[in-house]
């Protein structure tokens, strides 16, 4: 029998993203025991990193065991009690699973729809609200299924009208663009620990503000969640290190690394590189004659949701990328499955070397497909190429 040997690829799309060499050989240093001493001092270490990069003061800051969708999880299902209203905005994909989970914890919940390549828009949550008082709003800060950017000042302002709490969606924004939970006033976040962190997936980052957490402690019931209970997670991880569930040292170390990596970039240098490598990015594309779905006043850096040109197969060309370059963009989800693709610029994959790979690759692909680039594969590298020049 032969070992599976997974092929080396270069990942830019929205999510996993490229995994530092240092944080994979982490990941195969020795297994710990979940209740082992230096287990318990990576987790400290990890919550102090997380808490830098969320920018808060938050004691309440862990990673659960699980993707993003269980950080998703673990804010709603503790916060939520069956008949709590709940103002989620939707204006995409991952609005819209929010709102499926506030339902299904038994949330009384409103939702907002806006349209999909829009952000959301705070006068028409306040409208929906109608005075009436909230336990919850929620809305995603980057929305990955359009690439767009939702300002989080005048929701959290909102929220504060409402007497709610601010639940952030940071799934595709920690580690690649500021969020500052304390400044932003947000009593609940979660992200994950593969895209803007670029560690591989597994953990969901969490930081909880103190009302949040005095909320939880004034839960009538337990959340119907074991697994996600924050009361029993915080115990394990800041308390007197109970046992809960069985948590991965490997994924603990590798967490610990990546956020290392972060720290040690600095914030200010790590944003502001993926602003560039973004720019530069877009200036590759639109040297190719390619259109981006979202204007650049509300577009993510971190994430671009590029349009699929008229008679160009979405899937065929992805293949080819996949197939002969070794490079993953993601198609779209949704009501956008077959309109854009979607290129991630996070983490350790926001390099030079991959933006100039993605638009000489997918210029290369399109004029194989029978689509006229406004300017040849190789000009349009050049191009990005000298967009990475302007700092
Ligand atoms: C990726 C993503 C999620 C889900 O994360 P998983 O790790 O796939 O569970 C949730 N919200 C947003 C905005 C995302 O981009």
């Amino acid at each position: 029998m032969q070992p599976f040997d997974p092929p080396q690829r270069v990942l830019l799309g929205p999510g996993p993203s490229d995994v530092a060499p240092s944080v994979l050989r982490a990941l195969s240093a020795p297994t710990l025991g979940h209740l082992d001493p230096q287990t318990f001092e990576m987790m400290r270490v990890i919550a102090e990193r997380l808490r830098t990069i969320f920018e808060t003061q938050n004691p309440c800051t862990l990673a659960v065991s699980g993707t993003g969708t269980s950080g998703m999880e673990t804010t709603l299902v503790n916060l939520i009690e069956p008949g709590d209203r709940v103002l989620v905005a939707v204006h995409g994909y991952f609005g819209a699973r929010l709102a499926e989970i506030a339902q299904r914890v038994g949330g009384d919940v409103t939702v907002v729809e806006q349209e999909w390549g829009k952000p959301s828009d705070p006068a028409k949550l306040r409208a929906a609200a109608a005075g009436r008082k909230f336990k919850v709003l929620a809305a995603v800060h980057a929305e990955t299924s359009t690439g767009v950017r939702q300002e989080l000042e005048p929701l959290a302002a909102l929220a504060a009208e409402l007497g709610a709490l601010f639940v952030v969606d940071a799934v595709t924004s920690l580690g690649c663009a500021p969020i500052g939970v304390d400044r932003a006033r947000i009593d609940a976040i979660y992200s994950c620990s593969q895209k803007g962190l670029s560690c591989t997936s597994g953990l969901a980052p969490v930081s909880f503000s103190p009302r949040a957490l005095e909320a939880v402690a004034k839960r009538k019931t337990k959340p119907s969640s074991f697994y996600l209970d924050l009361a029993l997670l915080e115990r394990y991880w800041h308390g007197d290190h109970l046992y809960h569930h069985t948590a991965c040292s490997n994924l603990f170390a590798a967490l610990a690394e990546a956020t290392r990596l972060v720290v040690a970039e600095g914030l200010e240098a790590r944003y502001a590189r993926h602003v560039r490598l973004s720019n530069a990015l877009v200036a590759g594309l639109e040297a190719l004659g390619l259109e981006l779905l979202i204007p650049a006043s509300e577009r993510l850096h971190q994430l671009l949701a590029v349009k699929i040109p008229a008679g160009v197969d979405d899937v065929k060309v992805r293949k080819a990328l996949l197939d002969e370059y070794g490079l993953e963009i993601g198609g779209g989800l949704g009501v956008l499955k077959g309109k854009v693709w979607r290129i991630g610029v996070m983490g350790s994959g926001a390099t030079p070397r991959n933006v100039l790979l993605a638009v000489s690759a997918l210029g290369t692909v399109l004029e194989a497909n029978g689509f006229r680039t406004r300017s040849k594969a190789t000009d349009a590298a050049g191009a990005a190429g000298a967009a990475l020049a302007v700092r």
